[in-house]
């Protein structure tokens, strides 16, 4: 397809009509281990499912084309994900890592780092020498990047970090799953490699794990399609088909998403019992500039803290009762999460402390139901 077409029409038009055998208009579920051969010694598009299938290239053709890459891989989950990142890194690589990033990103990394496999350093990276001081200092050989970071939605200049890692010859990765392709575009901004969790936004019906990397450079891509295979943690074709059908709504659920963010925080905002909110779209948000300047929406997660003890804060979340206390996010339905007990609980107090988790925080990932629905539920919970 040309590359000429907006987002919504490349999430509409993915693999439409490509069907050779019957014209379907839906591109079939090749729901196969493997491929015949025509004859012996002739290569062919397609031999092994672990390798490639038609269904996943649908799914990763219409992802790079909206992330402005080559062309990436479909991951069994976004861990996967990560993992296949890590494996295309020579031994003792260097690599930094948010120190507040995701807990399995964590995990990861600080699992390779403990076996010696890599050489990890886990930095604040909105903290003013990192860009210049600290990357000379380290001489990365890959500098991951989350942005923006969960819960606080702290956002860093992708562009100003992809330039000093030029200079260093490292390179830089980004995960995208709390905006998706809709909302920021990393490769655009000088990222060599954009990751997601396609579990959140790009599925956006809560009913698969699964995770992408995508690349604009074509000796990364040779490496990343390599490991994949070698490691078998490609996406099955199920998953990817049901995965294309969430992304062909990409589009118009941020559209949304946001919405009810915003207008959940305008009524967070007015209320008495409410301290801090953690929105980029609020102009007093420490990331305010950055996100303006590198996203193209503000998205629709959110956080704050409300000014009350801990036993009023368990109250409140279970006094909103549309919204299901659970962990993940970017789903059509609107969940509330506890970070200090949940995405953070494996951390030490010290550690929520220093990234700034508070007992009394609370996230939300908003949803698609009705605004009104869903600021009665929560202003009838906060009384
Ligand atoms: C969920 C998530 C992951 C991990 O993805 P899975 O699909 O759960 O393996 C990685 N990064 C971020 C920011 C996430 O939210």
């Amino acid at each position: 397809m040309s590359k000429k077409f907006k987002k919504e029409t490349i999430a509409a038009k993915a693999g439409v009509g490509s069907d050779k055998q019957h014209g379907a208009i839906i591109p079939p579920l090749y729901l196969t281990s493997n491929f015949k051969y025509g004859e012996v010694g002739e290569a062919q598009e397609y031999e092994y499912t672990r390798q490639s299938n038609p269904t996943r290239d649908h799914l990763i053709n219409a992802l790079a084309e909206l992330e402005s890459g080559l062309g990436g891989e479909i991951l069994s989950s976004g861990m996967a994900a990560i993992t296949l990142v890590a494996n295309i890194l020579e031994n003792k690589s260097r690599v930094i890592v948010p120190h507040d990033c995701y807990g399995g990103t964590f995990r990861l990394f600080s699992s390779l780092a403990h076996k010696g496999v890599l050489e990890v350093y886990f930095i604040n990276q909105s903290q003013k020498s990192f860009c210049k001081e600290i990357i000379s200092e380290i001489n990365p050989d890959l500098i991951w990047i989350e942005t923006p970071s969960n819960p606080l939605l702290q956002a860093v200049d992708i562009q100003r970090i992809s330039e000093q890692a030029k200079i260093c010859n490292s390179l830089v990765a980004v995960d995208n799953t709390f905006l998706s392709p809709s909302l920021q575009n990393p490769l655009k901004l000088g990222a060599d490699i954009v990751m997601h969790s396609t579990t959140k936004y790009i599925n956006g019906h809560s009913d698969v794990i699964g995770g992408a990397v995508i690349t604009n450079n074509h000796e990364i891509l040779s490496k990343l399609k390599f490991w994949a295979n070698t490691l078998g943690i490609t996406g099955s074709p199920f998953d990817s088909y049901l995965t294309l059908r969430g992304l062909r709504t990409l589009n118009i659920r941020m559209k949304e998403h946001e919405k009810n963010a915003v207008a959940i925080v305008e009524l967070l905002s007015n209320h008495p019992l409410v301290g801090n909110i953690y929105y980029p779209g609020l102009p007093d948000h420490p990331s305010h500039a950055i996100a303006k300047k590198q996203q193209s929406g503000f998205g629709g997660m959110l956080s704050f803290e409300l000014n009350k003890d801990f036993s009023k804060v368990k109250k409140f979340i279970k006094a909103v009762k549309i919204l299901p206390l659970a962990a993940s996010l970017g789903g059509f339905e609107s969940l509330i999460s506890h970070p200090y007990s949940m995405t953070h609980g494996e951390l030490t107090a010290d550690q929520k402390k220093e990234i700034g988790i508070s007992k009394n925080l609370i996230r939300i990932s908003a949803g698609l139901e009705n605004t009104d629905d869903l600021l009665d539920v929560i202003k009838k919970a906060l009384k």
